[in-house]
């Protein structure tokens, strides 16, 4: 008989169907039309009632299922009266099914961490950019992004009535990346997206200075990487902090198992580990091809402005 899956495949198989639970979370509070809007570092900083439900459900379940394994979801909430009506414990079948990466076959449940953004692009979310929102389950070992999930709750809101809304995103190294079209920006043009709703006098001089054909303003991390990995833009340029570990986890994941690359704008690598600080204080730079053009091209005055 085949050996039962390895931890890795086991945790994104659960990870994959408690973000769709926890998609349905974000347009069930949605249509019921109390978001609960409660500010926390002040008015570009949200929390809704969806942030708080998603994030209780996603900790819940996967703790319940991998009791060992670290998880820091952004919200600061009481982990204990989950309701059992948050708890999803199904997993993805097709995952499950997979052969793990042979150097993440012997992984332990206590060398994961999972980086939980219950929703990243809260302010969207309250704004009606549906489509915006992701719910984001990165998984890092090794102080490495190595798996992770997207879901896009609001995916395909805008095809009518009848079309399936929701799509789920997910990829582990070394075995690629799943649930979408990988898609190549048009060769030759510089098209950057950033931040629609944290700019700043840095992050716009930094985007002039790299003096790109088009500017695409959008919220969130995980939209932003979705962009980059479907074609719509050639480069993720956030020249400021204030972007954290679980806006950055899964997507960086997905992004580097199809070739791309994601740093912060000075050119330093992430790290994922437990102990880590939370902020990604000096920015973000990604992309799926021609990292070394965007990276050659930030100016230095910009680099010295942003402290990791
Ligand atoms: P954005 O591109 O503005 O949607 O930001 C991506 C992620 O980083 C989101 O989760 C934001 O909430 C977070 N973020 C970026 N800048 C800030 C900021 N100045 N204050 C709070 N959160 C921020
Ligand atoms: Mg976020
Ligand atoms: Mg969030």
């Amino acid at each position: 008989s085949m050996a039962s899956p390895a931890l890795l495949m086991r945790v994104v198989a659960s990870a994959y169907s408690v973000a769709e639970k926890a998609a349905t979370i974000v347009r069930n509070v949605m249509s019921a039309g109390d978001l609960g809007i409660v500010e926390k570092a002040g008015p570009n900083d949200l929390q809704t009632k969806a942030d708080r439900l998603v994030q209780m459900s996603i900790c819940a379940s996967l703790a319940r299922k991998f009791p060992k394994v670290t998880i820091i979801g952004e919200e600061e909430l009481p982990t204990d009266d989950v309701t059992e009506d948050l708890i999803e414990d199904g997993h993805c079948e097709e995952i499950l099914k997979k052969p793990c990466p042979a150097q993440y076959t012997g992984i332990k449940e206590e060398e994961l961490v999972i980086w939980v953004d219950p929703l990243d692009g809260t302010k969207e979310y309250t704004e009606g950019l549906l489509d915006h929102v992701t719910v984001l389950i990165g998984i890092a070992y090794g102080g490495k992004a190595i798996a992770g999930v997207i879901n896009q709750p609001y995916y395909n809101y805008e095809a009518g009535a009848n079309a399936v809304l929701g799509r789920t995103i997910w990829g582990v190294l070394g075995k690629g990346a799943f649930g979408f079209q990988l898609t190549e920006a048009p060769a030759g043009k510089h098209i950057v997206v950033t931040t629609r709703s944290h700019s700043s006098a840095l992050v716009n001089e930094c985007i002039t200075a790299l003096n790109p054909d088009a500017v695409i303003r959008v919220g969130g991390a995980g939209n932003k990487i979705i962009q980059l990995i479907e074609g719509k833009a050639s480069a993720y340029v956030f020249a400021s902090p204030g972007c954290k570990k679980w806006d950055t986890c899964a997507p960086e994941a997905i992004l580097h198992a199809v070739g791309g690359k994601i740093t912060d704008i000075r050119g330093n690598p992430f790290q994922y580990n437990k102990e880590v600080k939370h902020m990604n204080s000096a920015g973000v730079l990604a992309t799926l091809r021609n990292y070394d053009y965007y990276a050659s091209r930030i100016p230095n005055t910009v680099k010295e402005s942003l402290v990791p």
